[in-house]
């Protein structure tokens, strides 16, 4: 008789316990029901970057020293400087200056410690082409500023990106 109402006891608890592990799950499903979607129509939709976003580097040739520093900082020594010295001025004259995309992991290390702040990341971070050697940008590649997702009216942006926990 015992054995019997054990086994009854038991059946109801694993009953109610399933119930609820549907129920739970149910809320969850449902919770989704409120959310925006996470995926976009790229290219027809663009997200916005958020501020610190590091995007392609951007160059400012009248600024930069030729100092080097962005090359000693940096984890792989990627950015080529070419300068030679002016004998008359004693001062270095840029030549040519630049950075392979192709190699850099953007990890914002030139920017942050260039003493002129002739270097900058930006938003743009569409890059890929067809021969990874088109990624080798000189001064001239890297001075072109990137166009802002908000100003190209043929791109929708979506705004609505599931916000990012910032951890301090
Ligand atoms: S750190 Fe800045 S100023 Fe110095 S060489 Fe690099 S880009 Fe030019
Ligand atoms: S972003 Fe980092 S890896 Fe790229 S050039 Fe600057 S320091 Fe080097």
């Amino acid at each position: 008789m015992f054995p019997m109402i054990t086994g009854f006891i038991n059946y109801g608890k694993q009953t109610i316990r399933t119930v609820r592990y549907i129920g739970q799950s149910f809320i969850i499903t449902l919770s989704h029901t409120n959310r925006l979607p996470i995926t976009i129509q790229y290219p027809y939709e663009k997200s916005i970057t958020t501020e610190r976003f590091r995007g392609r580097i951007h160059f400012e040739f009248d600024k930069c020293i030729a100092c080097e520093v962005c090359v000693r900082v940096c984890p792989i020594n990627l950015p080529v400087v070419d300068w030679q010295l002016e004998r008359d001025i004693k001062k270095k004259k840029l030549l040519n200056y630049s950075i392979d995309f192709g190699i850099c992991i953007f990890c914002g290390n030139c920017v942050e410690y260039c003493p002129t702040n002739c270097l900058s990341m930006t938003e743009e971070y569409e890059l890929s082409t067809y021969d990874r050697h088109e990624l080798n940008y000189n001064q001239i590649a890297l001075g072109r500023l990137p166009i802002s997702v908000v100003e190209d009216y043929t791109i929708e942006t979506v705004k609505n990106s599931t916000p990012i926990k910032i951890y301090k």
